[in-house]
């Protein structure tokens, strides 16, 4: 026991609204009380909008914990989202020898930061979202299988656990999201990865970068936010109407009126598909898209 005596895992969640990282925090704090842990869940959201970036925190002790404060030196850190990385220091204080997790096709050897080395550990939660079919209006939900593939790493809870809690929120929907979880945990690739010691490049142009986009209705405020897409919405020009619809609702003016047509800019399209949802001829088309 006496190794146990103030031994704490702080944990950050990154991710944009509507992916679900808070719903992450709160579920595996409920996971690690059920393991006997003292467990705590706290939100931060900045722009609150579908698509922005919000972070969340879970803290797991064996001891009561008193702190109140957002993770800033976390132990671990979970990337629901590969395209976040350009927009925000993910990085950030994690402890050097600590561990990630990042959605992404990409392999943990393809990731730099300054840490002296990490444990990286990346799976394709998007398309594992996709394929059991957790999605809301039309956008991956990644967060169980985030959860399945960090405890890849965090070998402090069991995965039945985790699939008991997960299996008592979701409800009906529940086999899907453990499901997701399962092949999470079987598919994550999982390396010890060495940093480079000091800042690169790279990281600095990231800890210069706009870390929260300001919503105002003209293209290009948040940033190129065509990095946030998972799909593309694409105008059947046969079947459109011109009926503005579409031009009206898009929350970021991607769309433009263009001689007697509309044009969706894809520099600053995010993928939110609100023009698809509101298109009365279903004149939208939507594809996956895959950003590496
Ligand atoms: S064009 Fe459509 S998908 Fe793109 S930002 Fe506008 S509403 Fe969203
Ligand atoms: S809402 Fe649909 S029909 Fe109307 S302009 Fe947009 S794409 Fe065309």
């Amino acid at each position: 026991m006496g190794e146990k005596l103030g031994k704490k895992w702080e944990i950050r969640f990154h991710g944009r609204g509507g992916q679900g990282a808070v719903t992450a925090s709160k579920i595996l704090a409920e996971a690690a009380y059920l393991s006997g842990f003292e467990a705590q869940s706290i939100p931060f959201f900045g722009a609150e909008r579908r698509g922005a970036p919000v972070m969340a925190f879970t803290r797991v002790s064996y001891e009561a914990i008193h702190e109140r404060s957002q993770v800033y030196t976390p132990d671990y850190v979970i990337v629901l989202d590969p395209i976040i990385l350009d927009a925000v220091d993910v990085f950030r204080g994690l402890k050097d020898g600590g561990s990630i997790v990042i959605n992404t096709v990409k392999s943990p050897m393809d990731f730099q930061f300054e840490q002296g080395s990490l444990l990286v550990a990346t799976v394709d939660a998007t398309g594992i979202a996709i394929k059991n079919n957790l999605l809301v209006a039309g956008t991956p939900v990644v967060n169980m299988p985030m959860l399945g593939a960090f405890l890849k790493i965090f070998s402090h809870i069991e995965l039945e656990t985790l699939e008991e809690v997960v299996m008592k929120k979701f409800g009906k929907n529940g086999k899907a999201n453990v499901a997701a979880v399962r092949e999470a945990y079987e598919s994550t690739v999982v390396e010890k990865v060495r940093g480079s010691g000091k800042p690169s490049t790279e990281d600095v142009r990231r800890k210069r970068a706009v870390t929260m986009p300001v919503s105002t209705p003209s293209p290009g405020v948040a940033g190129r936010t065509r990095f946030w897409r998972d799909f593309r919405p694409e105008v059947d020009y046969d079947v459109c109407s011109n009926c503005l619809s579409c031009w009206l609702h898009c929350p970021e003016s991607a769309i433009q009126r263009v001689g007697s047509r509309i044009e969706i800019d894809y520099e600053f399209c995010k993928g939110c598909l609100v023009c698809s949802a509101v298109c009365p001829k279903k004149a939208i088309r939507v594809s996956r898209e895959v950003v590496v």
